[in-house]
Order: structure tokens, then C-alpha cells, then sequence
């Protein structure tokens, strides 16, 4: 899928990279067409433990502004193959995140907080600074309530604002290991306040719903409010900062 915003070309899935060599193609496509295109891939990274692979989108990625945004759910490969379905993906997300950072890949590393992982997001982050490189942003991600999540959405949301040490944890952890860190889909009356300079402001539509009580907020206008899907069970009700 291919959507754009703050003129980065965003590519997502599926799984893009499974593509291949198809996907090369893309990129070379773009490089000679496109050439200051900047793109954002959103991908698991298990195609780069391939180093053929790895490689050759590393040559590419001197050429043109690419970024790939990476989820990592987990330091603990039990609970990250938890969280994504699938034994061994651990293994080869770790592994591909290894070979794009040591071949000069840029990473945006997503960490998305669930009730199976909230308890180790300063772990996570810790795990990032140590284990990899070219980490060029972390993103503490909310989870939004679509698709997998939606269905499952009893068991693996956690309230936001139950783990706000947690968020403080992370956010020292990523400055002892000198990674920016930035907080995407969180309302600010559910962050701690220390985490209010870090949480970004999304320009997608659909990521800026508001429901009629922030009218009354005094941070509405530096806050990125609610997912328009997340209404119903799974919105957690505003609290007009006055
Ligand atoms: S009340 Fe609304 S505008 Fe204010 S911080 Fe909460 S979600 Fe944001």
C-alpha cells in the first residue's frame, strides 16, 4: 500500500519485502525517476537476515531517502513471536535489524505497548541502544485498534496511563543510549507530563479525532488526540487539562 504524508511516500503491506527482488526493482524505479522522493517502508525486517538482500537494498539506500520502520515487541523472543503470531520471527527481526544497521540502513525502531509487553519498554530500549545500529528514531507507538488488534483487543490493550513510569523508564533509557525518542497516538491527558515535549502530532486525518470534551482542554492545540477508530469500548475517555 502506498500513502504519502509530509511528503514522504509511505510503503506498507503486507509485508513489503517480500517482495524481493521485485522490490529492488521498485527502489531502482524511483531512484531513476524520483530520485528526492523520500519513502518510509514499513516492514518487519525479516527479509534483511537475508544479507544478499540486505546488500543490495544498502547500495540502493545510498541513492535515495529511505527509511524503514521497524516494530520490535520485545526483548524476549517468546513474547515478541507472541505478539506477531509466528515462532522464530524473533530470531530473523533481530537478525535483519543487525544487517541493515551495520550496512548503513536507516531504522525508525517501533516499539508498540500491549498487556504482554508494557511491563519491559525500558528493556526494549535498552536491548536497541545496546544491540544495534543506525537506530535513527525509537517510536513509542499506541496501539491502534484495527485489524489483528481490534480483535484481540481485550487481551492485549493496556490502559496508557497505568504504565507512565514505564513511558519515563524508556524515555531515559533511550537518552542514556543518545537514540531520539518520540511518542505517536497518545492523547496527552493519558501521558505523564515529562512526556508531553516528546509526543508528536500526527498530520493523518484519522489521527486527530476529538471528541466534544476537549473543547474545553487547554492543550488541544498540541495535542494529537484520539484514532477516529478507536470509539466505543476502545476509547479511553478524555480528561480535559483546564
Ligand atoms: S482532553 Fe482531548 S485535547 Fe485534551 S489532552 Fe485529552 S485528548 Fe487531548
Amino acid at each position: 500500500m502506498l500513502t504519502t504524508s509530509d511528503g514522504v511516500v509511505g510503503v506498507s503491506g503486507g509485508e513489503p519485502l517480500l517482495y524481493g527482488d521485485d522490490f529492488l526493482h521498485f527502489i531502482d524505479f524511483i531512484i531513476e525517476n524520483s530520485p528526492d522522493t523520500a519513502l518510509h517502508v514499513l516492514t518487519n525486517g525479516r527479509k534483511f537476515s537475508d544479507i544478499n538482500f540486505t546488500q543490495e537494498m544498502a547500495k540502493r539506500s545510498k541513492k535515495i531517502k529511505i527509511t524503514f520502520g521497524i516494530p520490535l515487541y520485545s526483548s524476549r523472543p517468546l513474547v515478541h513471536d507472541h505478539l506477531v503470531g509466528n515462532d522464530g520471527a524473533f530470531n530473523e527481526t533481530v537478525k535483519g535489524l543487525i544487517n541493515a544497521g551495520n550496512s548503513g540502513i536507516n531504522i525508525e525502531l517501533r516499539v508498540i505497548p500491549t498487556l504482554a509487553n508494557y511491563t519491559e519498554l525500558d528493556d526494549i530500549v535498552e536491548f536497541v541502544g545496546r544491540v544495534f545500529s543506525n537506530i535513527n528514531q525509537i517510536s513509542l507507538m499506541g496501539l491502534e485498534s484495527i485489524g489483528w488488534a481490534r480483535k484481540n483487543w481485550s487481551t492485549i490493550f493496556i490502559e496508557h496511563s497505568s504504565y507512565s513510569e514505564k513511558i519515563i523508564s524508556a524515555i531515559d533509557a533511550a537518552h542514556r543510549s543518545g537514540i531520539p525518542l518520540t511518542i505517536f497516538n497518545y492523547p496527552l491527558c493519558h501521558l505523564p507530563e515529562r512526556a508531553w515535549e516528546l509526543a508528536a502530532q500526527s498530520i493523518s486525518d484519522w489521527k486527530n479525532y476529538y471528541p466534544k470534551e476537549c473543547d474545553e482542554c487547554t492543550q488541544k492545540s498540541s495535542c494529537t488526540g484520539y484514532f477516529s477508530s478507536s470509539t466505543g469500548r476502545f476509547h479511553q475517555p478524555p480528561r480535559p487539562i483546564l
